[in-house]
């Protein structure tokens, strides 16, 4: 299980993992893993992944802001929450499988 950061910023459910984070080796900043470069610094080389350092990292920033939210992590301007599924796509998606389920098969 992994462990969760979680917390919900203003208005924002996102929940924050810290195995989605990452470390820029340059300004030392947290990141989220899908950052292509450093929101803070534009570094877009080597980041540092290791649990314990990152779980280390998001113990000083909540130490640091209270909590941890995503405006800490990337940068909210680029920053594009994957869009939830409506239920008419999980219909479409429960029928899609029902289908291919029963599919003959050559
Ligand atoms: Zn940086």
């Amino acid at each position: 299980m992994p462990r969760e950061t979680g917390q919900e910023g203003q208005g924002r459910t996102t929940l924050i993992r810290e195995n989605e984070l990452k470390i820029c080796e340059l300004c030392g900043w947290l990141n989220l893993e899908v950052n292509s470069e450093c929101f803070v610094c534009g570094w877009h080389g080597r980041f540092e992944r290791d649990r314990e350092v990152v779980h280390a990292a998001v113990e000083l920033a909540v130490r640091r802001y209270g909590r941890l939210e995503l405006q800490h992590l990337t940068d909210l301007r680029t920053f594009r929450e994957p869009i939830p599924l409506t239920w008419r796509d999980r219909l479409n998606q429960f029928v899609q499988n029902l289908f291919a389920r029963f599919r003959p098969r050559r």
